[in-house]
């Protein structure tokens, strides 16, 4: 399929769209999902697209050549982690990755904003992953250079909501008039979070399936209410399956729970097998932020709905968009 930007445009009449991208994200942050508008998505999956054809072109390219990111992880990451590093290389830059604190100065009792402010003066971008929520706009108070937020705590993961959003666009060509079900840990769960909002931007329905004490917050879906869009709660998959376009499954965040006790009381609330699949719409679109831990059966990866393989390829893309936009080489 020949995917643009420009399908997103196509599809919705919330915002007027204007050709003309003023270059806004040189030297900005990347904190939270909230600060896209519809017309910096279409300019971002334009240039992601792109990147996407030059990859599979040529590979590597040389725009970035002579930049440095410092990828700067407290908390585990494969995916996003290892996606920036890609990103990064492909477009000719290089990398301090920093993926074990506790090698680093901060298992010394170092700050963030201190770790930070060495970061920047030895490199042109810092990718963040923080425990705490709030970490990567406190980092980002300290920082003369971008800094991009790459999960923090609970909080929010902007580039996993673009690639998410990036992924439905490939798989379905559209946004609008799908319904969109998240299910497993809401309340812990930043890729949902971020998700959620950005989804608000488009004519969608969303349900939320969850076990109770992990429901979605009520803050958010207060704030998805003012934009108009419907939502609906269940405990039960079964309620929504048969209506669902993308069914989007999480992790239980066996970190974030204060009890062991009680994240054992919720860890195997949903299982998606082969059975799931046979009651959902032939071209329903199966995503997972993952690491999976056994909330979607192996079973079902040769399924052509199973899209979370190539969600994280598309992940690549998206971050070698949002490096080359922020460095004001795109
Ligand atoms: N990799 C995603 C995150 O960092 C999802 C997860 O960990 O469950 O939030």
């Amino acid at each position: 399929m020949t995917f643009s930007g420009q399908m997103i445009n196509a599809e919705t009449k919330r915002l007027p769209f204007d050709a003309k991208h003023d270059g806004r994200f040189e030297g900005q942050h990347i904190l939270s999902i909230g600060q896209f508008s519809l017309q910096d998505l279409v300019y971002i999956f334009d240039v992601a697209e792109e990147f996407r054809l030059m990859v599979r072109r040529v590979g590597a390219l040389e725009l970035l050549k002579g930049r440095i990111l410092a990828n700067l992880f407290y908390e585990p990451s494969t995916r996003t982690s290892s996606s920036f590093i890609a990103a990064m290389q492909r477009l000719g830059g290089t990398v301090i990755p920093i993926n074990e604190v506790r090698y680093s100065s901060v298992s010394k009792g170092e700050s963030l904003p201190d770790t930070i402010r060495t970061l920047e003066s030895y490199a042109d971008v810092i990718v963040l992953r923080h425990h705490e929520t709030g970490s990567a706009a406190l980092a980002a108070k300290y920082a003369h250079k971008p800094v991009i937020n790459a999960g923090d705590g609970i909080g929010e993961h902007p580039t996993q909501a673009l690639l998410d959003l990036y992924t439905i666009l490939q798989e379905r060509a559209k946004v609008s008039g799908l319904t969109i079900t998240m299910l497993g840990d809401l309340k812990y769960g930043r890729t949902v979070h971020s998700l959620a909002k950005l989804l608000s931007l488009f004519d969608v329905k969303i349900n939320y399936v969850s076990p109770e004490i992990l429901r979605m917050p009520a803050d958010l879906i207060t704030h998805l209410d003012g934009k108009g869009i419907k939502q609906t709660q269940h405990t039960d998959l079964d309620a929504v399956l048969k209506e669902t376009d993308i069914l989007y499954v999480t992790r239980i965040q066996k970190e974030r729970f204060s009890s062991e006790t009680e994240y054992n009381s919720v860890k195997n609330s949903y299982v998606i097998t082969p059975d799931t699949l046979a009651q959902a719409k032939p071209d329903m679109v199966l995503m997972h932020p993952l690491p999976r831990v056994g909330e979607i059966s192996m079973e079902v990866d040769d399924d052509p709905r199973a899209a979370y393989f190539r969600q994280m390829e598309y992940g690549v893309y998206i971050r070698m968009a949002l490096l080359a936009l922020v460095l004001g080489k795109a």
